[in-house]
């Protein structure tokens, strides 16, 4: 049985997400800012500047630029799309810039070899953060020693943080709930409709199968990665994301109307 209906975890200290795009030599890059969430103190100009690498051993596998601010006397870590604070997976199919990764791609490559592909396998999520679920979906427990996913407990801890996602606690208010719908891109009616099903099931199998379901009516748009990044911090896990617009040169929380 799970305890996902703990009491939310208070995060706060917001977050930048960018585009990594490959330079000459094919290393990926940061697109760097010319603002931070510190503007947001007294909207004087941040002055910012790069203060160097953070190399990780975990995913993304790359080093992540980090940058401090002159004006606001601030250093924050940039991360790619898709990805956010101690993350070592993409939470959701978009790449470094925030494009859609086509999944069916690999599935198709795969179907040739496994005939019994089935829908878990051909999943838009496959590969994410939400792998426990899609794994647990079709019955597959991971080992109860770390292997290159993480052990049983881990993916039991990943269910446990999907399942907070959408239906971040039980006292969520009706402000909090229209701002999921929104981040997700459907009906309120729906998401309460879905959210009173995680509160009805209590079996990982069970949860594993509504996540599956519930990820696959979310729009695949350029913009979900985001949204996602979004319900992190709605969920209390993560501060607020800012992301770097880099056609409008400009940070901001909304999307996509910015996209
Ligand atoms: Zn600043």
């Amino acid at each position: 049985m799970t305890n996902y209906h703990i009491s939310r975890q208070v995060a706060s200290r917001p977050f930048v997400v960018v585009p990594y795009t490959p330079d000459s030599q094919g290393f990926l890059e940061a697109d760097i800012p010319s603002d931070g969430p510190c503007r947001s103190v007294n909207d004087t100009p941040c002055k910012i500047f790069v203060q160097g690498n953070r190399w990780r051993k975990t995913g993304p596998m790359m080093a992540l630029t980090v940058v401090g601010c002159q004006t606001h006397g601030c250093y924050f870590t940039l991360y790619p799309e898709g990805y956010g604070p101690f993350m070592r997976q993409r939470i959701a199919p978009v790449d470094y810039v925030g494009e859609i990764i086509d999944a069916d791609a690999d599935a198709d490559a795969d179907a040739d070899a496994d005939a019994d592909a089935d829908a878990e396998k051909r999943h838009a999520f496959r590969g994410t953060f939400f792998q426990a679920a899609i794994d647990i979906a079709s019955g597959i427990t991971w080992e109860k020693w770390d292997n290159a996913h993480g052990s049983s407990l881990t993916q039991r801890r990943h269910i446990t943080r999907a399942c907070r996602l959408f239906a971040p606690s039980l006292g969520i208010t009706e402000k909090e709930q229209i701002a999921l719908a929104e981040c997700l891109r459907i009906p309120t009616l729906k998401l309460k409709d879905l959210m009173s099903h995680f509160y009805n099931q209590t079996h990982f199998r069970s949860l594993g199968r509504l996540l599956v379901e519930t990820l696959s009516q979310l729009p695949l748009a350029r913009w979900i990665g985001r949204a996602i990044a979004r319900l992190f911090h709605l969920a209390g896990y993560w501060g607020p994301p800012f992301f770097w617009d880099s056609r409008a040169k400009r940070l901001v929380q909304d999307f996509p109307t910015t996209l």
